[in-house]
């Protein structure tokens, strides 16, 4: 069983006519279907809003002539690609679910944990997560731009184990494929040098979405840091991801390590801002793999913001982890000691469950 995050870039949603390409995204939702029936959790990141809207408003230039254009596309084509998500799986029995996110949500760390604990909880529930940037309100500065690097953001937050990138181009090639008949695909890629880099610069890119290999190599690096693998591969056949199962396509780049790659990247990037410290048994629930819970929590130290890295100490005083808290100081010292039950009573709203989520936790 793995988390995968499946993108799919706007030159496989859209036909050149501006349609969405129905009956190939049928074949890629049976793919998808499947790889649930035996257990992965599946994340889906679309492109194609502005692509669509475009057509429909009839704008220049695919709708990307200027910034409000490219606002409005993306506002009239994401309701299309929605409802279409939603039918295709809808289908299959599956559910699916629409999350917007801006490069901010996941830039900062009270919004990151939002969405993190969001997609956590749609897939819990069974819930195939569909996932667009907010083009109609990301201005040109929060803007991805790329739902590439989106997609590798979104494998970070979800803590997926790989990331698939459906695309117009079959990985990457020594040389444009297109105009060099020697161009050679790698299949494997452990570390991305300046080579892969020079590579990258002389890829293809459809020029209907805006992520060229360029961006491509930027998600794989973002990928690899957070513990997870990234596939470049070709998305232009029927039921691209049974072919991908079948090899002899794409290029895959290896995570640096595995999850714990992205739980030292998580504890690495941030400064930490307070600490908690808990009781015995709170220390061994940890050593085992648990969350923190506020319960095991005895007292608390600093001034730190809901998503600010913190130190967990035991009796003793030694820190021995370090998280990313679901808690102001001021709540978690309020919440601290108190069972789950109360916690609602206290805060005056619905409470996290965790002090400290496992996920974002890593044990020193
Ligand atoms: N978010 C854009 C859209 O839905 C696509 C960005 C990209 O091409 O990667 O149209």
């Amino acid at each position: 069983m793995s988390r995968i995050v499946i993108k799919v870039g706007s030159s496989l949603l859209v036909d050149p006519a501006g349609e969405v390409r129905r009956d190939w995204l049928a074949t890629l939702v049976t793919d998808v279907a499947m790889r649930r029936a035996r257990g992965d959790e599946i994340i889906i990141v679309s492109s194609g809003a502005i692509a669509l809207g475009a057509r429909k408003l009839g704008l220049a230039k695919g709708g990307r002539a200027s910034l409000e254009d490219a606002q409005a596309a993306a506002a009239t084509g994401q309701i299309a690609l929605s409802q279409c998500w939603a039918d295709l799986l809808d289908g299959h029995g599956i559910t699916a679910a629409q999350m917007l996110v801006t490069l901010d949500d996941l830039e900062d760390r009270r919004r990151y944990l939002n969405a993190s604990a969001t997609l956590d909880r749609l897939i819990g529930l069974g819930v195939v997560p569909v996932i667009n940037e907010n083009d109609s309100v990301a201005t040109e500065e929060i803007r991805f731009g790329d739902n590439d690097r989106l997609a590798a953001r979104i494998g970070q937050a979800a803590g997926a184990e790989r990331v698939i990138l459906l695309s117009d181009v079959d990985g990457l090639f020594t040389a444009d494929p297109t105009r060099n008949p020697d161009a050679k695909r790698i299949e494997t890629v452990k570390r991305i040098d300046q080579r892969i880099a020079g590579m990258a610069e002389e890829g293809t890119s459809s020029g209907m979405g805006s992520g060229g290999m360029g961006s491509k190599i930027e998600a794989a690096r973002i990928a690899a840091s957070a513990g997870a693998d990234l596939i470049i591969v070709s998305g232009k056949h029927d039921h691209p991801l049974d072919r991908l199962d079948a090899g002899g396509c794409g290029t895959l780049f290896m995570a640096k390590g595995n999850a714990r790659a992205r739980k030292a990247w998580l504890a690495g990037r941030l400064t930490v801002r307070g600490r908690v410290t808990v009781d015995a048994g709170a220390v061994k629930a940890l050593m085992g793999g648990a969350s923190l819970l506020p319960a095991g929590a005895r007292s608390v130290e600093g001034k730190f913001a809901r998503g600010d890295v913190i130190d967990i100490a035991g009796p003793d005083g030694t820190a021995f982890a370090r998280g990313l808290s679901e808690y102001d100081a001021e709540e978690a010292a309020l919440v601290c000691g108190k069972r789950s039950e109360e916690l609602a009573d206290l805060l005056g709203h619905a409470p996290r469950a965790a002090l400290v989520h496992r996920d974002h936790m890593v044990l020193l």
